[in-house]
């Protein structure tokens, strides 16, 4: 398989396992960038994630325009896709979801940290972006380049920011790290509620979590990204092609 075909297969694993792990439900995206060309993205048709093909998949330009529809509608909020490779050229995939667990802490004014160790990559503390700030009342869905380029600014160099009253995005230098964050973002969410009814929280410290993604970012082939995303196509039913599963282990 060519370079594209593996990297299409698993953008289609992506949106399973997203699905799988509740990250996702009728509504959420993935995407990764082009690897022959930066200023072009790949993600699916409009369409619930779990039910995702590789025929659904559609190439977009940075500023959100379908390079050949054939027919396809885009999702409506594919800006903050776009937005966010414009503003990060590490960043290399982007998920968006409205998981269940992070919305408390973007309405609430209560910071969400991570608490355990599983949960590092999600940074010291994820900012929230508020459409209402620049923007006014609107619908908080991100439905322009203008407000996907506003919530880029909120990410910054970080992997993931919540947005009031609506979810959260994502960012990883690979397909398997942005699913191993969106994940664990949901995850640190539920278990920061739960740890807070006891009390005060103690968080991990910035050097703990600096720590623990320098070895993550290190992980040899089999470890860290990869056998979490070994373990996740396993829970979806996913069987890779024996290219993908060499590319990753
Ligand atoms: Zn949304």
């Amino acid at each position: 398989m060519a370079p594209l075909d593996v990297l299409i297969e698993d953008l289609v694993a992506a949106n399973r396992i997203l699905a799988t792990e509740n990250v996702v439900d009728a509504f959420g995206h993935v995407s990764v960038r082009h690897p022959e060309n930066a200023s072009r993205y790949l993600m699916s048709r409009a369409k619930a994630p779990d039910l995702v093909g590789r025929d659904d998949i559609m190439e977009f330009t940075l500023e959100g325009d379908p390079v050949e529809a054939r027919g396809r509608k885009p999702y409506r909020e594919r800006f903050i896709h776009g937005a966010l490779y414009e503003a990060r050229p590490d960043v290399q995939s982007v998920i968006h979801n409205h998981s269940r667990s992070v919305i408390s802490f973007g309405v609430t004014g209560e910071k969400l940290r991570p608490v355990v160790h599983s949960c590092a990559t999600i940074g010291e503390e994820v900012p929230v972006w508020d459409a209402q700030d620049t923007f006014g009342d609107t619908d908080l869905l991100i439905s322009d380049m203008s407000m996907g380029r506003d919530f880029a600014r909120v990410v910054g160099g970080g992997t993931c920011a919540l947005m009031r009253g609506h979810g959260c995005s994502v960012v990883g230098t690979s397909i398997r790290e942005a699913v191993y964050t969106a994940i664990y973002l949901e995850v640190n969410a539920e278990l920061q509620w739960k740890a807070s009814r006891f009390g005060k929280v103690k968080f991990l410290t910035p050097g703990e979590i600096e720590k623990i993604n320098s070895r993550l970012g290190q992980a040899k082939s089999g470890e860290g990204y990869d056998r979490s995303w070994e373990y996740w196509c396993g829970r979806a039913g996913i069987t890779l092609s024996k290219s993908s599963a060499r590319m990753g282990f």
